[in-house]
């Protein structure tokens, strides 16, 4: 038997359950869990906002940020002792056109399965089995790090998606800002400072000083700005208009304030995933703004393999000091409580299972 974090459907807590080792079935290599992270995420999943438990279970096993290390390839092209790091969609049923095409984060809700998030058993147990092609080898120096790739992987597929809108004219972006200080805001605010061209970077959010991520924010080099003092829509008129917005809050507002915080030609991306909240705007205005100054939003959600790559690379090149000031607290399964207690003095919690 091994132990496995989860919710039930009669216990929403997450709490260690029992469950028997899996065996990996062909195709699929058995891996022995390092570390799994949380994010803003995993909370919406508990609190019953996003995603849902697999067909015909009482138990959902959450985690879907993980790093392992490969214990039986089970004849695949993997070799027993690899650092991996998983990926989180699955097909919903067979397969279809986009995991074919190496696209499953383009895929509808309803062709997909996310583990640990919707329909699928996640990573937070301490085996677990996956295909091959699902597993992305990274270096074994990178164990400890190796959390940070899938949610780096959705940053990197969401400036690659905002770029690919403006790619039809030259466009140079020079100001970046960032929605949100939680862990997905401050890896995309690393992803921004690592490229050459975006001069000026920013990252928005609520909270007073001292704070932990404040001090990220501005270790790497960007202004902090604070919605209480400066709403999205007043940024550029109190700093610069920004070329680029990526959306990492879940506020919905933001959405649409962005259009405002944006420069001519330039490109929000949105991450957050919201509940429902009806609220008034000023249609017509922003939609002329939009056609006026050929504005761009887009919408991101998941990431591919090659976003994987990319994450490894824009790790592998952030401050020393970075991947640790995130990862602010590690915690065993058993902590289980400690670790889904939500915690400003927190960044990224990780829950670890094991050491290489
Ligand atoms: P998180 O830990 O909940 O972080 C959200 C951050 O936004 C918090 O630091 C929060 O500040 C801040 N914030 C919220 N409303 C704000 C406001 N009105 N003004 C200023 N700051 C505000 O979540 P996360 O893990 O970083 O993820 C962010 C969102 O992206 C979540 O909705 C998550 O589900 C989603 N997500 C999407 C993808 C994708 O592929 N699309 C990938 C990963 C995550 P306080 O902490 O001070 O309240
Ligand atoms: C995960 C993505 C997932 C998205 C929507 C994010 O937290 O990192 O892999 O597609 O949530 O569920
Ligand atoms: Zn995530």
């Amino acid at each position: 038997m091994m132990k496995a974090i989860a919710v039930e459907r009669d216990d929403p807590d997450p709490h260690v359950i029992e469950l028997p080792e899996p065996t990996p079935d062909e195709g699929k290599a058995l891996v022995r869990t390092l570390r799994v992270g949380i994010d803003g995420t995993d909370f919406e999943v508990i609190g019953g906002t996003h995603g849902g438990f697999p067909a015909g279970d009482d138990y959902h096993v959450l985690g879907h940020e993980a790093v392992g290390v490969v214990e039986d390839p089970n004849g695949t092209d993997l070799e027993a002792g690899q650092v991996v790091v998983p990926t989180v969609r699955r097909p919903s049923a067979e397969s279809n056109e986009y995991f074919e095409r190496g696209e499953p984060d383009m895929a509808p809700p309803e062709l997909c399965l996310e583990r640990g998030i919707d329909g699928a058993h996640g990573y937070m147990a301490e085996y677990v089995t996956s295909p091959a092609e699902y597993l992305v080898p990274i270096p074994d120096g990178f164990a400890d790090v190796g959390v940070l790739v899938e949610p780096m992987s959705n940053a990197e597929k969401a400036i690659d998606l905002a770029s690919a809108s403006r790619s039809s004219f030259e466009w140079e972006p020079k100001a970046g800002l960032v929605l949100g200080n939680g862990p997905l805001g401050l890896l995309t605010l690393a992803l921004l400072e690592n490229r050459t061209d975006v001069d000026r970077t920013y990252c928005l959010g609520r909270r007073d000083r001292p704070d932990p991520t404040i001090d990220v924010i501005e270790r790497l080099g960007a202004t902090y700005v604070d919605s209480r003092e400066t709403p999205v829509d007043e940024v550029a008129a109190a700093h610069e208009p920004m070329d680029v917005v990526v959306e990492a809050t879940g506020y919905a507002k933001h959405a649409f304030e962005t259009i405002d915080a944006l420069a001519p030609n330039g490109v929000g991306a949105l991450l957050g995933i919201p509940d429902d909240w009806s609220f008034e705007v000023d249609g017509g205005r922003l939609h002329s703004e939009f056609v006026l100054n050929n504005k761009a939003l887009v919408g991101s959600v998941n990431s591919h393999l090659e976003d994987f790559e990319s994450a490894k690379r824009t790790l592998e090149a952030a401050p020393d000091w970075f991947p640790e000031a995130v990862m602010t607290d590690v915690f065993s399964p058993e902590e289980v409580e400690a670790a889904f207690t939500r915690d400003k003095s927190r960044i990224k919690t990780v829950i670890e299972f094991d050491s290489l």
